[in-house]
């Protein structure tokens, strides 16, 4: 957790020393690298860093999808809309990830890692390409060194018996072998959508 946050200031001070982001979007970036960092532990068996977790995206993922139809709406619809995306990702995605999810299966990959990234870009739809390839990269960066942190962790101060019963940190696939497919079968399905987007980008 506290090297996840360290992640986000390194990179969010990278962005702007490099002059990649302004000032506003490398604390944006920032913020993104210690989200990406949290993300592969939020189906932990702790449940207070989940729900820390769930209630940020809860707030963040209704606002980012709603992006220009912001204006068109009045305050009340816009209200509904976030408290009801809230309710379902606060509360549905934290009884999913209780009941159906096992710490450090799916989400404790590197696929997970690159859809990650991929989503980030995705989402800030209306950014630069230059930003929205930032965020990604400070996302997935952070979700990679979370895994090998944990990778490194459990080699040296746990061992490989813990670490084999903790599940393995960094993979490359999943549990099951249809899940691992149905994750790279998203990867590729938008990694093809970027690339054929990626005809009419102009970088500048
Ligand atoms: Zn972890």
């Amino acid at each position: 957790m506290v090297l996840g946050g360290l992640w986000g200031v390194f990179a969010g001070f990278a962005a702007f020393l490099t002059n990649w982001c302004n000032i506003a979007q490398s604390v944006v970036l920032g913020v993104l690298g210690m989200i990406g960092a949290a993300l592969p532990d939020i189906d932990g068996k702790n449940a207070r860093p989940r729900q820390i977790l769930l209630g940020i995206l809860g707030v963040g993922i209704p606002f980012l999808l709603l992006g220009s139809h912001w204006h068109g709406l009045t305050n009340e619809a816009r209200l509904g809309w976030i408290i009801g995306l809230y309710v379902v990702i606060r509360y549905g995605t934290d009884f999913f990830l209780c009941h159906f999810s096992r710490h450090r299966g799916a989400f404790h990959s590197i696929p997970a890692a690159i859809l990650s990234g991929e989503i980030t870009f995705l989402i800030f739809v209306d950014s630069s390409l230059t930003v929205r390839f930032a965020f990604a990269l400070s996302v997935a960066g952070g979700y990679i060194s979370h895994l090998l942190l944990d990778e490194l962790y459990a080699w040296n101060f746990i061992g490989a018996t813990e670490k084999k019963s903790a599940g393995n940190a960094f993979t490359w696939k999943t549990d099951s072998a249809a899940g691992t497919l149905l994750f790279y079968l998203i990867i590729a399905i938008i990694g093809y959508y970027l690339l054929s987007a990626s005809k009419n980008w102009k970088f500048g």
